[in-house]
C-alpha cells in the first residue's frame, strides 16, 4: 500500500464506476422478472489501475470525477484504505455506474452510466500539473473525456515524464495527434485490431494479433506509434513488444514478446488493468532497469490478479505477490 504524497510517483487519470452485478440462469428478456444473486463492488479502469499502481507500492494520484452521492463516497474511502491521493472534481451528476446482467453461461449484458466520469475537465486536470510534472509516470485510459485525456498527456510530455495510454475501450475513436502524446501506448488485442484500422486501414481480426509474423507487428507499430514503445498485451499469451530507435530503455532490442507467468485463472476481469498499474509503478520504482524486466513485473502481477475475483478488488498487494512469486 502506498501514503499520500504531495509528489506522487504515478498520476493516475480516469474513471471510477461502481459495478452492479445480477446473476441469474438466464438473462432476462424485456418485459420479465428474474430473480438471481446481486453483488457490487468498485470499477472503472481509472480506478482499477490506480489501485494496481498503489498496491504494487508507488505512491500513488488519482484524477477522477466524482458525484456527491454514495458511490462517491464510496471511492474516497476506499482510496483512503489504499493510500490513493484522491484528487476528485465534484460533478453535479451521479458517480459512473455500470449495471451488469450475468447469465449461468458466463455471457452478460452490460448498461454504463458513465455520470460524473463524463464531466471531468481539461482544465481540472491542469490543476494537478504538479503532480503530473512530478511524478515518473502519467498513466490514462479512455473512459473520460478526450480533452482531460489530451491535458494529462500533454503535460508528463511537456515536463519530460513518462505519458501512457492505455487504449481501452477498444470502441473509442482516439484520434492520432491523441495517440502521438503517448510515449507508451498499451492495448490489447482487440484494441489493437481497432487501431489498425482506424488509422492504418489494415483490417485484421483481434484473435489473428497474437499470430501475426512479428517483423510485420512491428512495422505496424512503427506506423501506429514512430515515436514510441507500443506493448500489445495479449492476455495468457503474455505480450508483444516494439520499441522506436532511440525510446530504448535498458538493454532491449527493437521488438520482442515475452511470455505470461502461468495462472490458475478463475476471473479476468481487469488483468489488463492490473498490468497497465503494475507497470507504471514498477517504471516508477526502479527507474533505471531494463524495460523487460517492468513488464516482468507487471506480468507477475497481472497474472496474480486472474488468480482473484473481482475488478479492483482483484488487485494484489505487493505482500501477497511475494507469497505468490518468492524471489
Ligand atoms: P489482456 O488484457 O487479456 O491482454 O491481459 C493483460 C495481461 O494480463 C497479460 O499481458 C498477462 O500479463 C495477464 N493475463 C491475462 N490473462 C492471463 C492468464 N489467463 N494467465 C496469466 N496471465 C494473464
Amino acid at each position: 500500500m502506498s501514503k499520500p504524497s504531495a509528489s506522487p510517483d504515478v498520476v493516475v487519470v480516469g474513471s471510477f464506476n461502481v459495478d452492479h452485478v445480477w446473476r441469474s440462469d438466464a438473462l432476462p428478456p424485456p418485459g420479465a422478472t428474474h430473480s438471481g444473486e446481486y453483488a457490487s463492488g468498485p470499477g472503472g479502469k481509472g480506478f482499477n489501475q490506480a489501485t494496481a499502481c498503489a498496491r504494487s507500492g508507488a505512491a500513488t494520484a488519482f484524477v477522477c470525477a466524482l458525484g456527491d452521492d454514495l458511490g462517491g463516497h464510496h471511492a474516497r474511502s476506499l482510496a483512503t484504505a489504499d493510500g490513493i491521493d484522491l484528487r476528485d472534481q465534484p460533478a453535479p451528476v451521479p458517480t459512473g455506474s455500470a449495471g451488469i446482467f450475468v447469465d449461468a453461461q458466463g455471457r452478460n449484458s452490460i448498461v454504463v452510466g458513465p455520470g460524473a466520469n463524463a464531466v471531468l475537465s481539461a482544465d481540472f486536470v491542469e490543476g494537478h500539473a504538479a503532480a503530473i510534472a512530478g511524478a515518473t509516470a502519467t498513466l490514462v485510459q479512455l473512459e473520460s473525456p478526450l480533452e482531460a485525456i489530451a491535458a494529462a498527456l500533454r503535460l508528463a510530455r511537456e515536463s519530460g515524464r513518462i505519458a501512457m495510454l492505455n487504449p481501452a475501450p477498444a470502441n473509442v475513436a482516439v484520434p492520432r495527434e491523441l495517440l502521438a502524446l503517448a510515449d507508451i501506448l498499451t492495448p490489447n488485442e482487440t484494441e489493437c485490431a481497432a487501431l489498425f484500422a482506424r488509422h492504418l486501414g489494415e483490417r485484421i481480426d483481434g484473435e489473428a494479433i497474437a499470430s501475426l509474423d512479428s517483423p510485420r507487428l512491428h512495422a505496424l507499430c512503427r506506423d501506429l506509434l514512430p515515436g514510441g514503445t507500443v506493448v500489445v498485451t495479449l492476455g495468457a499469451a503474455g505480450c508483444f513488444v516494439s520499441h522506436a530507435d532511440g525510446s530504448l530503455r535498458g538493454d532491449d532490442t527493437a521488438w520482442y514478446r515475452l511470455p505470461a507467468e502461468p495462472a490458475t485463472a478463475v476471473d479476468t476481469t481487469g488483468a489488463g488493468d492490473a498490468f497497465n498499474g503494475a507497470l507504471a509503478a514498477a517504471l516508477a520504482l526502479r527507474p533505471g532497469a531494463p524495460f523487460a524486466t517492468h513488464l516482468r513485473e507487471a506480468h507477475r502481477y497481472a497474472a496474480l490478479s486472474t488468480e482473484r475475483p473481482g475488478a479492483a478488488a482483484s488487485m494484489p498487494t505487493r505482500e501477497q505477490l511475494a507469497v505468490r512469486f518468492p524471489a
